[in-house]
């Protein structure tokens, strides 16, 4: 088998998070067998499909398909001299997950199933709180919500607003009981009937962070993820060393190499890849077997789009020191309808591993008519 296109397809979601548009991009590699593979990267949409058509491409055209650490490899060549953490890791990411996809379909198997069969049949999650019930103002209601589908972990971050006062410099006993508050109203009403973790985006510095995790101790949150940026992880173990609650790290972090420095500095308890950006499926796989050496858990980021989620649910199935998985209701309940083939969706709190082949589901051929979706071919 040959890869004999690239099909990009850039869908506009006209929505910002943080400091920015998020877009998708969807890669969809055609091979010579009429297997297609399909693909997933966010949120710069012309970054990353400029680092697939200028770099990506020549390696991939052409080549067999279900060689996939061979091409990971060649691809980290061709951007590694440049410096490769960034667009062009995640559009790696992308096509990562179109060649599992491939291989599932032309094996007749999903893709956990490939990647060593399912540890569950069912994927515990928590969801993450974009939600038309705010946090902020709504934290109970919202809890009640989520506890009557089932789901008895969510993921807040009601301390970013006060972050965003000073840059994250500084924060007063007034500011923590007010970050705090979503947290307390949720155990006063529910106790440990609902895990909650807290977002922290990265927004903190060191002694601020652990006044707010001295803080918020005896509320027991299920773990404090991304208090600090993630560029020093000696700074981190600090901040690991002066609290009982667990740090969860780093979507941001990519490649086996990117979390070596974060394992070996025992800064995190839980490890939190992404696989549209830590470089697709294989790598997050490699990364959750590292993580296993040190006997920690994994919970895979999975805030982007569809795709994402069934190659996180994939994976999830798979590895057998998964943790929890994100999941956001507004998502798939929402936004993601009619995109692809296939829904995902939890039952009772739970997610299905998806049944395949590959990864289960493809793009809904009415997608590529939207006027928010734009499509190139490479060839
Ligand atoms: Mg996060």
């Amino acid at each position: 088998m040959r890869i004999t296109g690239i099909e990009l397809i850039r869908y506009s979601r006209g929505i910002t998070v943080h400091a920015g548009a998020v877009d998708w991009l969807w890669v969809r590699l055609h091979t010579d067998s009429g297997i297609t593979g399909l693909g997933e990267t966010y949120p710069c949409s012309d970054a990353e499909a400029g680092a697939i058509s200028r770099e990506l491409a020549p390696v991939l055209l052409g080549a067999d398909p279900s060689r996939i650490d061979k091409l990971w490899a060649d691809m980290f060549t061709a951007v590694q001299y440049h410096g490769w953490a960034g667009a062009e890791m995640r559009a790696m990411s992308a096509i990562d997950i179109a060649l599992w996809d491939i291989a599932g379909k032309a094996a007749g198997m999903p893709i956990h199933q490939l990647l060593g069969g399912a540890t569950r049949n069912t994927i515990p999650v928590y969801n993450t709180c974009y939600d038309h019930v705010d946090f902020h103002t709504a934290p109970v209601q919202l809890a009640g919500e989520l506890l009557g589908m089932g789901i008895r972990a969510m993921k807040i971050w009601p301390f970013d607003p006060i972050a965003k006062r000073n840059r994250g410099n500084a924060i007063t006993a007034e500011e923590i009981r007010e970050g705090a508050e979503p947290l307390r109203l949720i155990k006063k009403e529910f106790g440990d009937a609902m895990q909650v973790a807290m977002e922290f985006h990265g927004y903190w510095n060191l002694p601020s962070a652990r006044k707010i995790a001295a803080a918020i101790e005896p509320l027991d949150p299920m773990w404090l993820e991304e208090m600090l940026p993630q560029d020093n992880m000696a700074s981190y173990r600090e901040l690991a060393n002066a609290t009982r609650i667990p740090l969860t790290i780093s979507e941001r972090l990519m490649t086996r190499w990117g979390f070596r420095e974060l394992l070996e500095n025992r800064a995190a308890s839980v490890i939190m890849p992404d696989i549209c950006w830590c470089g697709g499926i294989s790598e997050a796989k490699k990364i959750a077997s590292m993580a296993e050496t040190y006997y920690l858990p994994v919970a895979p980021h999975n805030c982007g789009g569809p795709v994402l989620h069934f190659a996180s649910a994939h994976l999830a199935a798979n590895l057998n020191n998964l943790f929890i998985l994100e999941t956001v209701r507004r998502h798939y309940l929402d936004e993601y309808r009619g995109l692809l083939t296939a829904d995902l969706i939890p039952v009772e709190g739970m997610l299905p591993a998806p049944a395949g082949p590959g990864l289960g589901a493809d793009l809904a051929p009415e997608v590529l008519k939207r006027p928010n979706a734009t499509v190139s071919w490479l060839s």
